[in-house]
This record gives structure tokens, C-alpha cells and sequence, in this order.
């Protein structure tokens, strides 16, 4: 329900406009498709995506000439057809111990509150976790984890503002592995101001990191702000080129009408859509199931 309510300000806009498109009909028109075809590309789902979702919308017959929860479940299936490969999970805990998490995207996304709702839901059930402020830059990000450790009752590590986030990254799973960590959550710097020097500091920390232990990071996530609309398809090309993201996080999707922005990012990108943000709060971040989440969209 969360979910739902989450995605409420897409819905809205998709639903009453597409019900209104074809309520009254059994199969659809040209003009009506034309219509549906406009409604998705407007939810920001790019023109490709929106014309193979508007032929399947052409194939579907309905039986009663009212029947908007026909309608609904049409549009949400070919919504699923088009996200069920791009499907992924995060697993932190059962696998490799500690389990190594680096979170990485532009300042602002939500990566701060998204590894605070990952340790909390982690030491909910028990689990050891490490929260590193990475962001060595940012004295402000580095507080706001702080208050989040306390809060999720995880421990925290930094250092003093501008220290070399490499060497906190090393130090961090170094002590993680002595001191029986099951979970290490590694905040990174944002500033896209010099994409280059921000890719090298990037890389560093994998390359150390993978001095402690080869097969770590186990998972790299790349936040990415649904509000941001086609800026958020740039962002995942910009790390997504360097190849060492391994899952996407979509986050404030309750904060926008166009929520269907994930669809062309899933697209573009090599890695899966992990999990998804829609709200502040600790319980406002799901995994991300296609299903779920393209009925969500129609409401
Ligand atoms: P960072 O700079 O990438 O670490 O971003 P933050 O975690 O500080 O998030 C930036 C702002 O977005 C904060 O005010 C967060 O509370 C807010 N935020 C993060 N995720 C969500 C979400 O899923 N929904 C909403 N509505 N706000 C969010």
C-alpha cells in the first residue's frame, strides 16, 4: 500500500487520463492510441517504449464497454512486459561476510537516506552493520549519517572533512573483517563538477577495497532522483560507462508524476533496478518488483 500510495501522483495522472481514452469502448481507435501513445510519452516513458506499450494496448479487446479495471490491468501488464529484465535483488545478508556495499551517485539523489533505510532494516534483523561516510567533502552528509547510525544502531566511521576516502574504505572493511562486521555501507562523494576527478576517487575505493578482499565491493548502488526526470538517464550513463555498478536504486518516486522515467533508465542501463524509494521514511524503500511496480503506476 505504500507502494501504491507511493506512486499515487503517477497513477493519477496515467489512469484518469487513459480511462478516459477508453472507457466506452471494446477495442481501442487509432486516435485513442495516438492518445495513449501521447499520456506515456508524457509520464516520461520515452517515444520506443510508449509505442510498443500502445500496440499491445491495440491488440487488448474488452468485454464491457465500462470496464476500466480491464483497462488498468492491460496497460499494467504490458508496463510489467517491458521491466521484468530489468529485475534484480539485493541480498546483503546469507552470502559473503561482511558483505560490501558502496553507494554511489550525483549529491542530492538520496544516497545518504537510502544506506540509512538499508542499515536500518539490516539491524532490524539483527545483523552488524558499518556505516562509512565516504564523502569525506561533504561535513554535512557526513553528520546526517551519523544521526542515521544512531537512529538504525548501526556503528559509524569518518574521518575529519577532506581526508583521503580511500583509506577510510580500506580501514573500514579491514575492521570490518576483524571485528566480525556482517554488513559494510560506504557513502562516496556526489560532485559531478569534476566528473573525472569524481571516477578516479570512485575507482580508488573499489581498488582498495578489493586489496581486503578480491570479490569485493559485492554490490555497488547507483541512486538515482526520479524527479530529475531525463537528467536521472544521463546520471546512469555517467557511472554506468565505468561499468562497476552492479544495481540501480530509484529514489522519490512519490515525488513526481513521472514516475515512468524508470522504464527507459532500466533500458539504458546494464545493470537491474534494485530497489526504489517513495518517501522519507524507513519503510519507504521497497525491492524492486516489476510487477508490483508497473501496477502501482496505473493505481
Ligand atoms: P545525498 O546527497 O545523495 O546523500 O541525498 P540525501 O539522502 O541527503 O537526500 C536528499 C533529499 O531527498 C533529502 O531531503 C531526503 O530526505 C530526500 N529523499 C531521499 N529519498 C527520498 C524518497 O524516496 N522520497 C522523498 N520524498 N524524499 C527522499
Amino acid at each position: 500500500e505504500r507502494l501504491t500510495h507511493g506512486l499515487s501522483r503517477t497513477s493519477q495522472t496515467l489512469t484518469e487520463q487513459v480511462t478516459q481514452v477508453f472507457s466506452q469502448k471494446e477495442s481501442l481507435s487509432d486516435s485513442d492510441l495516438e492518445a495513449l501513445e501521447d499520456l506515456l510519452i508524457e509520464s516520461d516513458l520515452g517515444p520506443q517504449i510508449s509505442a510498443n506499450i500502445s500496440a499491445k494496448m491495440a491488440q487488448a479487446k474488452f468485454s464491457s464497454s465500462k470496464d476500466s479495471t480491464a483497462v488498468r490491468e492491460a496497460l499494467a501488464s504490458a508496463l510489467a512486459d517491458e521491466l521484468v529484465n530489468h529485475e534484480g535483488t539485493f541480498e546483503p545478508l546469507g552470502g559473503p561476510k561482511p558483505y560490501i556495499v558502496l553507494f554511489v551517485g550525483v549529491n542530492g539523489s538520496g544516497k545518504t537516506t537510502t544506506l540509512g533505510k538499508i542499515a536500518a532494516s539490516l539491524t532490524a534483523k539483527g545483523a552488524k552493520v558499518l556505516i562509512v561516510a565516504g564523502d569525506t567533502f561533504r561535513a554535512a552528509a557526513v553528520e546526517q549519517l551519523k544521526v542515521w547510525s544512531e537512529r538504525a544502531k548501526a556503528d559509524f566511521m569518518g574521518r575529519k572533512t577532506g581526508a583521503d576516502a580511500a583509506g577510510l574504505a580500506y580501514d573500514s572493511v579491514v575492521k570490518a573483517k576483524e571485528e566480525g562486521y556482517d554488513v559494510v555501507l560506504i557513502d562516496t562523494a556526489g560532485r559531478l563538477q569534476n566528473k573525472q576527478a569524481l571516477m578516479d576517487e570512485l575507482l580508488k575505493i573499489v581498488r582498495v577495497i578489493k586489496r581486503v578482499d578480491p570479490d569485493a565491493p559485492h554490490e555497488t548502488l547507483l541512486v538515482l532522483d526520479a524527479t530529475v526526470g531525463r537528467n536521472a538517464l544521463s546520471q546512469e550513463q555517467i557511472f554506468g560507462r565505468q561499468a562497476f555498478v552492479s544495481g540501480l536504486v530509484m529514489t522519490k518516486l512519490d515525488g513526481t508524476a513521472r514516475g515512468g522515467i524508470l522504464i527507459p533508465i532500466a533500458k539504458a542501463s546494464d545493470a537491474p533496478i534494485k530497489l526504489i524509494g517513495v518517501g522519507e521514511d524507513i519503510e519507504d524503500l521497497h525491492a524492486f518488483k516489476a510487477r508490483d511496480f508497473a501496477r502501482s503506476m496505473v493505481g
